[in-house]
């Protein structure tokens, strides 16, 4: 996990089902023989994504994967309508992009306010009272409702750090890393000094996660004049907290306060902006530091008005509580002041998210592979004409009917659909 860090997450769409159109009839008792009444199905639910400032990771899509819509209702007697499914409403951080796991085409892109309808809920099927024509007075079928949108996406986010970690090389930063959160960056006990932010996701509870950005070459990199490259610097740079790991045992020889203000000097020099960030000091290795040693920075750090916690990466001292801490800081601060959206908003008319192909297999014979449309089709009640328009359009409007004449289709030919087969009609 370094520089161009993208959280990715996979998770399975399930749109709700149309309720089922009813055959019933009406019987009164002063009415020989009454009339079909059967309602409508409901809707099915779709699914719906909103970008939520509050929330900047994908970590939650980690623990659940599958969103299911409710299904319309069925339709009853006396012409009365099944109630229309809610749709799921899923939360995303903003600069969310939803890709097709399979092809990797862009679905949705979450950088803007407005809600995305992402899997469409099926319509709800036709009660029988609609069916009574003049010819077909007594009609005993109905619709079936369609079933609703079923997806596989990857989710993309893009994510800045949040929390930065800065200090001296070897006072703990990478440990303590990689015990809040799955980032693995090296633990060395030398002075180990790399130009890439490690960053880690730390998951705090539902909904509640934050980015930590370890950024070792801060210090040294600017002292040296080593180029910082750009995702580097917009990492350092967008974090809204620092936490400045000191190490308090003075272990190496190094005198803590001393470690402390040299820091925040050079960070000073580096970037004004970026000194002025809010601070918690960490002081690690508390195992192995004196009572007195810990006591006497503790003042030193409180006396400037700071957040001042002992840890111990090694023992896990103060670790377990850090995030909770952290997180509940960072609420408090301003949310990052500009979005830059990665990803252009797709034109969705542009692009084929109903994916088809469509081949000559014989010599008046054409097949098509469309999952998505062998879906609709179960839904569809060949021997009404209403479901087959609907089934028609759809035809249409993927361009599997452009591609079929493209390919030389004529009046009478077959074409397979799945288990379909139909004739060829102008
Ligand atoms: P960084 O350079 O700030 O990233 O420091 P590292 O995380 O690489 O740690 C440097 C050395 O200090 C490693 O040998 C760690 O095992 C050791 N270390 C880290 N935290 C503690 C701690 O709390 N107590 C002790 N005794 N050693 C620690
Ligand atoms: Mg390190």
């Amino acid at each position: 996990m370094s520089g161009n860090f993208i959280d990715v997450a996979t998770i399975w769409l399930h749109a709700g089902k149309g309720g089922d159109g009813a055959v019933t009839f009406h019987r009164e008792k002063f009415v020989a023989a009454g009339g079909p009444d059967g309602g409508d199905g409901g809707r099915g639910g779709d699914i719906i994504f909103v970008a939520d400032d509050n929330l900047s990771t994908l970590m939650d899509f980690r623990y659940k994967r599958k969103y299911t819509a409710k299904d319309g209702e069925n339709g009853r007697a006396k012409r009365q309508s099944g109630a229309d499914a809610e749709d799921l409403v899923i939360r995303v951080p903003r600069g969310t992009v939803l890709k097709e796991a399979e092809t990797g085409l862009v679905v949705a892109d979450l950088s803007g306010d407005e809600p995305v309808v992402v899997a469409k809920g099926g319509r709800g099927g036709w009660g029988n009272s609609h069916f009574a024509t003049p010819t077909r007075q007594i009609p005993k079928f109905a619709k079936p409702g369609l079933p609703g949108e079923d997806l596989h996406l990857k989710l993309e986010l893009k994510v800045i750090a949040d929390v930065g970690l800065i200090g001296f090389p070897n006072v703990g930063k990478s440990t303590l890393i990689s015990m809040i959160s799955a980032a693995k960056p090296k633990i060395a006990n030398y002075h180990f000094t790399t130009l890439t932010p490690v960053l880690g996701v730390v998951r705090v509870g539902p909904e509640q996660s934050f980015v930590c950005a370890d950024i070792p070459g801060l210090i040294e990199g600017a002292a040296e004049g080593v180029g910082l490259g750009h995702d580097f610097l917009r990492h350092v740079e967008r974090c809204r907290l620092l936490l400045h790991v000191v190490d308090v045992s003075g272990c190496e020889g190094r005198d803590p306060k001393q470690d402390f203000e040299q820091i925040n000097r050079e960070l000073a020099g580096f970037s004004a902006e970026l000194s002025q960030r809010p601070q918690i000091v960490l002081g690690n290795k508390c195992d192995i530091a004196a009572e007195e040693q810990i006591e006497d920075f503790k003042r030193y750090i409180e006396e400037q008005g700071l957040t001042f916690l002992p840890i111990s990466a090694a023992t896990r001292q103060g670790i377990d509580g850090l995030p909770a801490l952290v997180y509940n800081r960072l609420k408090e601060l301003p949310p990052v002041r500009v979005f830059e959206p990665e990803y252009v908003r797709p034109d969705k008319s542009a692009q084929p998210t109903r994916p088809f192909t469509v081949q000559r297999t014989g010599d008046h014979e054409f097949t098509v592979d469309a999952p998505w449309l062998e879906r609709i089709l179960a839904g569809t009640n060949v021997e009404d004409y209403e479901s087959l328009q609907y089934f028609q359009t759809q035809l249409g409007d993927s361009g599997i009917l452009d591609e079929l004449v493209r390919l030389g289709v004529e009046e009478d030919d077959t074409i397979k659909i799945g288990e379909y087969e139909f004739d060829y009609v102008y």
